[in-house]
């Protein structure tokens, strides 16, 4: 049975004082009809998102061929308002982290990890969690509200252009280098990288507990006018919200990746609480759905490695006969430790080992390297600020609370 809410709706109102609409809020068919509205053509949708994801342009004014009337009332009305950055950390190993603010009592964090190949940038869906996973230090700041479409969306939209930022103020860059990465496909210019080419849902929250939300943003992340990301490129991650991954199948196409963390229910149900309602068992079959519905789509089982509790070469085998004959793939995750923690990293010979065990009974295992440890932007260390609205608790303990929309 799924937890509702009754003060769901308050949880999904955008932050107080926010009078103008924002565009940011809007996937594709909702900016038509919202142009509509104001008396627009729907075509001037696809220049609005032309404008706001392939060219990085917040400034409604600037936006100088949409007609001059419509422009004027757009922007009365309208403005595309990202997260207000509160701090920047940036990391030895050229990590940034984003502390952004909700609201003037909360934050929630970004962060912007750089490879050679790629940049990825891992978003926050809620300020807080309410899911109380015994290993992961947002999970102990407790649940204060879910993000609008506009605060998601807007991350991406605002890394793009601070990095791009930091790319013209980069030593070295000199005058030719002023372009920034942001692509921009006008003017018969080549389209140059956007810094943000792939997007995780594995910042601060449950994305599946804000559903709708998520989804928009996702669409946002996928349409050809927005974002246009691959669907392999954007990933979301679950603790293992059942009902919610079956609709997640029907509704959009992205990468999926399972906060597994254990081979049995009963280990698994102190880790992650979630599992008590939704077992194992119950879990994968939504998993295997999620592969089946589409070709094409994968799932990355994720196991973080925690000493002595589920780092075992019998645990290492437990797992494997699970996945046994699927196509899955495991992403082991070294602990990240954080203050007041019970539990420590699993030491590296013993993830080789249980990253060996799984390999040997042919299943597609990999390490995750651990990025930005310095300046905790570490999966499971993003912490922000968070005043914890959460007043159930079960049994004495918060319990998985679900907002089902
Ligand atoms: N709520 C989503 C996203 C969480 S963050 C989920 O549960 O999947 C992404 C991953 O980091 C999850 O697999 C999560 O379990 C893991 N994680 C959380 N805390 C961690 C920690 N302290 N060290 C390493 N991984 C952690």
């Amino acid at each position: 049975m799924q937890t509702r809410l009754a003060q769901t709706e308050t949880m999904q109102s955008p932050p107080s004082g926010a009078e103008r609409t924002n565009l940011l809020d809007f996937p594709r068919p909702e900016l038509e009809a919202y142009v509509t509205e104001l008396g627009g053509k729907p075509f001037r949708a696809r220049q609005l998102l032309n404008w706001v994801y392939k060219r990085g342009e917040g400034r409604i004014a600037c936006m100088t061929d949409l007609a001059k009337d419509f422009r004027a009332r757009l922007a009365e009305r309208a403005e595309v308002r990202p997260p207000r950055i509160v701090e920047v950390q940036q990391s030895r190993d050229g990590t940034r982290k984003w502390k952004l603010e909700a609201d003037p009592a909360q934050a929630f964090e970004m962060v912007y990890i750089p490879e050679d190949d790629r940049g990825t940038l891992c978003i926050s869906s809620q300020v807080g969690c309410a899911l109380d996973c015994s290993f992961c230090s947002t999970a102990q700041q407790g649940f204060n509200r879910n993000l609008t479409t506009g605060e998601i969306i807007g991350q991406v939209w605002l890394a793009n252009r601070e990095l791009a930022a930091a790319a013209c103020e980069a030593p070295g860059a000199g005058a030719g280098a002023a372009q920034p990465i942001v692509s921009r496909l006008d003017g018969g210019r080549p389209a140059t990288e956007r810094a943000v080419t792939n997007v995780v849902f594995m910042g601060m929250g449950e994305p599946l507990a804000n559903f709708r939300n998520v989804v928009a943003a996702c669409r946002i992340l996928l349409d050809d006018y927005g974002f246009d990301l691959s669907r392999r490129r954007v990933t979301l991650s679950t603790s293992g919200l059942v009902p919610q991954i079956y609709r997640l199948a029907e509704e959009v196409n992205v990468a999926l990746a399972v906060s597994l963390h254990a081979p049995d229910d009963e280990l698994r149900s102190e880790l992650v609480p979630i599992n008590r309602k939704h077992p194992i068992a119950e879990l994968l079959e939504a998993c295997w759905h999620y592969l089946d519905e589409r070709n094409g789509r994968s799932v990355t089982f994720e196991y973080v490695m925690l000493d002595g509790v589920n780092d075992s070469p019998a645990q290492a085998r437990r797992l494997a006969r699970l996945l046994a004959g699927r196509p899955a793939k495991i992403n082991l995750i070294p602990f990240n430790p954080f203050p007041g923690t019970r539990y420590t990293r699993s030491p590296a010979e013993r993830i080789v080992r249980f990253r060996d065990e799984l390999i040997g009974r042919g299943l597609i295992a990999t390490i995750r390297r651990t990025r930005g440890e310095d300046i905790d932007a570490a999966c499971g260390q993003l912490a922000g600020r968070v005043i914890d609205r959460t007043t159930v608790r079960l049994g004495g303990r918060k319990m998985s609370l679900i907002v089902e929309r």
